[in-house]
């Protein structure tokens, strides 16, 4: 679906208001741990993020590592036991950050300048209680592929924590002793976590009702339950033709009932050609219907069998 980032667009119908109205308002808080707080600033204050914290769907509270370091140098990494290159982060600035943070109401976070204050009491043996159940995810390569029904999982939550690694990763016993999940954005090695995070803060946003300017949200785009899972098919908009490609007269001829029939027809053609394996998960939970059927196979697809 048309996923415009027009800032200020409303329904501009009652159908639209009533579909809004349905679904109760949910907001997000997420406390993202990071070396390198100034990463996230661009992307939270630009677009569909800038207006999902404006309308207080959406809140994060930035949190760095450094600051809960507490050497002279704040030092957060060191070298890996067993030798080999790189360095690898600290349990105590990550552990200690996280407990802290979590054990206090959603937005809080240390004053500003650092040197002004005594950093919270905290003591490694008895980690503080969490104020509420909060899932507390690594971000990392090695994690479970985060997609769309990851996203909408999370969406479920009041409050997430995001940690983002760096250098050649974490001390084990981050994972083992505070993590809940590992995620990871796909088969590629990036440098740090933060660019992964925003990944995930940004899918997991757009699922929440009120976030996106238009009254059916991203129930309609690739991977998500309107579209069965499968990919979205081909959009256009003006011109109606540009250097002799022409917009499929369906979509300027106003019927309605044709135009959602070749969307859908796009959407199976799409998905045929580029992602077999979504049509055979549709088929499986049983999402495709008779005529679905019946179109892709006459565009040459087997209906995957049991065996
Ligand atoms: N040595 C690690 C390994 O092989 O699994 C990779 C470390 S990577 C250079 C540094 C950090 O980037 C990781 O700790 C993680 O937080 C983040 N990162 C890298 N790739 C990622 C991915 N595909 N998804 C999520 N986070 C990733």
């Amino acid at each position: 679906m048309a996923q415009s980032d027009v800032l200020e667009q409303r329904p501009d119908d009652e159908s639209d208001k009533a579909c809004i109205q349905e679904e109760a308002p949910r907001a997000i808080h997420f406390d993202v741990f990071t070396l390198f707080p100034p990463m996230f600033s661009g992307a939270l204050s630009e677009s569909i993020l800038a207006r999902a914290q404006k309308r207080g769907i959406l809140r994060v509270t930035l949190h760095n590592i450094r600051d809960y370091a507490t050497d002279r140098h704040h030092t957060c990494d060191g070298y890996p036991y067993g030798g080999g290159g790189g360095m690898v982060m600290r349990p105590e600035p990550v552990v200690r950050a996280v407990e802290t943070v979590l054990s206090r109401p959603q937005g809080w976070h240390l004053p500003d300048e650092r040197d002004r204050f005594d950093l919270p009491a905290w003591n490694a043996d008895e980690p503080p209680v969490p104020r509420q159940p909060t899932p507390i995810i690594l971000l990392t390569p090695q994690g479970r592929r985060f997609d769309q029904s990851i996203a909408a999982g999370l969406s479920r939550h009041g409050r997430l924590a995001l940690v983002c690694g760096r250098y050649e990763g974490v001390d084990e016993r981050i994972r083992t002793q505070l993590i809940t999940d590992e995620l990871s954005i796909g088969d590629f090695v990036l440098s740090g976590g933060e660019i992964a995070a925003l990944a995930i803060i940004d899918a997991v946003t757009r699922t929440l009702p009120g976030v996106l300017g238009h009254a059916s949200g991203a129930m309609y785009d690739s991977f998500s339950d309107g579209l069965s899972g499968l990919l979205e098919g081909p959009q256009y908009t003006r011109p109606t033709a540009f250097r002799g490609e022409a917009v499929p007269e369906v979509l300027v001829s106003g019927h309605h009932a044709n135009v959602e029939q070749w969307r859908r027809e796009q959407s199976l053609l799409r998905s045929l050609q580029r992602r077999p394996d979504l049509l055979a998960q549709a088929t499986i939970a049983g999402h495709l219907t008779l005529e679905d059927r019946q179109f892709l196979s006459s565009q040459g697809w087997q209906a995957p069998t049991d065996s």
